[in-house]
C-alpha cells in the first residue's frame, strides 16, 4: 500500500517549497488510494516551537491538504512527533550495535578535530579514520569502566550505493569518502538522519517524496535502511523552487510563506493550483486545476527534474481565475466583507454590493484589488481626465452643446426616471438621447462617460452609471470614500 509522509520541522513558517512538497505527497497518496502521514520533526529542541507546529497544521489545513495520520488525527503508527519517539530510536540503535553495524566511538572532540587537521594536511577528505571501528572487547570495556563518553557510529561499507529516484533516475554515490558517521550522540540524543530512517521504516512509508536538498541525507538514510533490514522505500526528490533570477527562492524575493499569502488575500485553491504547476503539468496547455482535478491528473512521473521559477505575477493572475470561478455569492461575501472592513461601504451585503461585484470582478485578481476598483468607480476625477492628452478630441467635439442637452435631461427628470428603472431604462434613454443629438457610437459614449463618470474608460458604462446613481441615493457609501 502507498504510504507517504510530509515531515516538516516546526522551526519556522510553512514556505512555498514545503507546501509544494506537502501537496505532491498529498496528491500522490490521494491518486493512489494511499495514506498521507504528517510527521513533526522536532528533534532540534532548541529551534522547534509549539507555535510553529500549530502554524504548520493551520496552513496545511487552510490549503485543504488534510492528513490521514498525524497530530490531531492519530493513527496506528504513532506517535507522530519525533520528540515522542526517543525510546524507539534507542531500541534500533541498540539493535545495530548488537549486530555490529554500529560501534561505540570514544574519541573526544579534540581528537576528532585533530583527525580533520591531519586529513587536511594530507589533502584527504575530512572523514573519521575508523579509529574505534575494530576495537577489541577489552579496549571497549576499559573505556566503559572509566566512564568515557561515547557516540554510536555507523559502519559504512565499502563500494558504491545507488538508488533509483523516480524523478532523477539513477543516483549513485561512492561510499569511500563518507566515513563512519554518528547516529547517536554521547548524550544519548539520536541524530537526525537516524530518526528519519527509523520513522520512515517503522511508519511503513512506501515513497519518500521530498526536496532535492535532502539527497545527501538519502545516502546515509539508505545505508541505515539496509542495516536495519527494512525494505527500501522509493525515493522522489523534487527540484528547488527558484526566484526569477534563478537563485534559490528566499525571503529577499518577497512573500514566500503560505501564511503571508493568506494574509494578502490569496485563495487556498489558487495557491494549491499554482504550487502544483511548479514542476508539474498534465501535458496539455491547461493550467487551471481544482484540488480534485489535480488528484485525478497527478502522476509523480510527470514531475520535472529541473528547478521551477516562482512567478508571483502568475500566482496573482491565477488567483483571479479562481476567484472568478467561485460562485458569485461567495465572492460577494468575501469582497463585501472587505469593503465594509476597509470603510468604503457601510454595509457588506445587498444589491449594491452584488451589482458592484458583478461589474468589477473581471478587474479583481486579489481581494484587496476590490478596494481600488470600487474607489475608482465612485471617484469623479474629471479635472485630471480633461488634462489628459486623450481627452482633447472628446472636448473639441462640441461638448458644450452636449453638456446642455445632458443637463436638460437631468432637469426634466427623464435621466433619473431611466436610472430608477435600472439597466434597461438606461439603455432606452441612451438610445433616445443619442438620436436627439444625432450622435452614436464613440461620439455619443465618450462624452457621456466623461461627463457622467469623470473618466474616459472603465467597466460597462450603463452598469457603472446605474450604480453611481444608486450610490448617490442610498447611504451605503461611507462618507470618506465618496
Ligand atoms: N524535516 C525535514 C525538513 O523540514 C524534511 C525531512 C524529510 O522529508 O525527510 O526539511
Amino acid at each position: 500500500p502507498v504510504r507517504v509522509r510530509f515531515a516538516p520541522s516546526p522551526t519556522g513558517n510553512l514556505h512555498v517549497g514545503g507546501a509544494r512538497t506537502a501537496l505532491f505527497n498529498y496528491l500522490f497518496a490521494r491518486s493512489k488510494g494511499g495514506t498521507f502521514v504528517l510527521r513533526i520533526e522536532d528533534t532540534d529542541l532548541e529551534r522547534s516551537t509549539k507555535e510553529s507546529e500549530e502554524a504548520l497544521l493551520r496552513d496545511l489545513s487552510w490549503l485543504g491538504l488534510g492528513w490521514d495520520e498525524g497530530p490531531g488525527v492519530g493513527g496506528d503508527y504513532g506517535p507522530y512527533r519525533q520528540s515522542e519517539r526517543n525510546s524507539l530510536y534507542k531500541q534500533y540503535a541498540e539493535k545495530l550495535l548488537e549486530s555490529g553495524q554500529v560501534y561505540r566511538c570514544f574519541c573526544s572532540n579534540e581528537e576528532l578535530e585533530k583527525m580533520k587537521e591531519v586529513a587536511k594536511l594530507k589533502q584527504l577528505p575530512p572523514v573519521y579514520t575508523g579509529k574505534w571501528a575494530n576495537a577489541t572487547n577489552e579496549e571497549v570495556e576499559e573505556e566503559l569502566t572509566k566512564g568515557t563518553p561515547y557516540t554510536y557510529r555507523f559502519r559504512v561499507p565499502k563500494g558504491n550505493l545507488k538508488i533509483n529516484d523516480i524523478i532523477r533516475g539513477e543516483v549513485s554515490w561512492s561510499l569511500d569518502t563518507l566515513g563512519d558517521f554518528v547516529i547517536m550522540r554521547s548524550n544519548g540524543q539520536p541524530v537526525y538522519n537516524f530518526c528519519v530512517t527509523v520513522d520512515d521504516a517503522t511508519m511503513a512509508i512506501s515513497h519518500v517524496i521530498r526536496a532535492e536538498e535532502h539527497l545527501p541525507n538519502t545516502l546515509r538514510q539508505a545505508l541505515i535502511y539496509k542495516a536495519l533490514g527494512f525494505p527500501m522505500p522509493y525515493f522522489a526528490h523534487v527540484s528547488l523552487i527558484l526566484a526569477p533570477d534563478r537563485s534559490k527562492l528566499s525571503k529577499r524575493h518577497g512573500a514566500t510563506s503560505v501564511g503571508q499569502f493568506r494574509e494578502m488575500g490569496y485563495l487556498p485553491e489558487a495557491m494549491v493550483n499554482y504550487l502544483a504547476l511548479l514542476g508539474w503539468g498534465d501535458g496539455t496547455e491547461n493550467e487551471f486545476f481544482t484540488l480534485n482535478q489535480l488528484v485525478e491528473k497527478f502522476t509523480i512521473e510527470r514531475v520535472n527534474k529541473s528547478g521551477a521559477v516562482f512567478d508571483s505575477t502568475k500566482l496573482r493572475w491565477m488567483n483571479g481565475q479562481h476567484l472568478r470561478a467561485r460562485p458569485l455569492q461567495e465572492v460577494a461575501q468575501l469582497i463585501g466583507d472587505h469593503w465594509k472592513a476597509s470603510g468604503l461601504l457601510t454595509v457588506s451585503t445587498g444589491p449594491f454590493v452584488d451589482e458592484a461585484i458583478e461589474l468589477l470582478k473581471d478587474g479583481i485578481d486579489l481581494i484587496p484589488d476590490a478596494d481600488t476598483a470600487l474607489s475608482n468607480l465612485l471617484s469623479y476625477p474629471i479635472h485630471s481626465t480633461l488634462q489628459s492628452h486623450e481627452a482633447e478630441s472628446v472636448i473639441q467635439d462640441n461638448l458644450s452643446n452636449f453638456f446642455v442637452s445632458l443637463l436638460a435631461a437631468y432637469d426634466n427628470g427623464e435621466l433619473v426616471a431611466a436610472l430608477e428603472e435600472g439597466h434597461d431604462g438606461w439603455k432606452k434613454w441612451v438610445k433616445a438621447f443619442g438620436k436627439s443629438l444625432k450622435r452614436k457610437g464613440k461620439s455619443l459614449f465618450m462624452p457621456l462617460r466623461l461627463l457622467l463618470t469623470g473618466k474616459l474608460h472603465g467597466p460597462d458604462m450603463g452598469a457603472s452609471v446605474v450604480l453611481l446613481y444608486k450610490a448617490g441615493t442610498t447611504s451605503i457609501v461611507a462618507p470618506e470614500a465618496g
